[in-house]
């Protein structure tokens, strides 16, 4: 198995993990660009956010719930946080199994 990703959810991979459910990890990225950046990874392997079938649609409902009780139990939800799927070379994607970056911390002002 080469997907860096699935080596660290099969935990032959170390990772600083911050939240586990039946469907996904978080974990904190190796390379912060914010004082909380974070990296939500569904256990399933699927390429991109355009590789994702309509029947996988309710993964993204669910990555929602988890988004929302990681930033709460974290203690960023107060205070807000940016959400980023990069998706495909063009959208600055480096690992090709589909993650959601969650970035918190310091003021996210930039505009993209
Ligand atoms: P992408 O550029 O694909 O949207 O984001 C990939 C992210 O994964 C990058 O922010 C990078 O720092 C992070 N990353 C890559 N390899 C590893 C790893 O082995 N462990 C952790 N914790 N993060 C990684
Ligand atoms: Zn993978």
């Amino acid at each position: 198995m080469s997907c860096i990703f699935c080596r660290i959810i099969s935990k032959e991979l170390s990772s600083q993990l911050v939240y586990e459910d039946e469907k996904f990890i978080c974990i904190k990225d190796r390379e912060p660009q914010a004082p909380t950046h974070l990296l939500l990874i569904p256990k399933i392997h699927v390429e991109s956010l355009s590789h994702l079938e309509p029947s996988q649609h309710r993964l993204m409902a669910d990555a929602t719930s988890a988004i929302q009780k990681i930033s709460e139990d974290c203690g960023f939800a107060a205070s807000g946080y940016r959400t980023i799927i990069n998706t495909g070379e063009g959208g600055g994607q480096t690992v090709f199994h589909l993650h959601i970056h969650l970035l918190s911390g310091r003021k996210l002002s930039e505009k993209i």
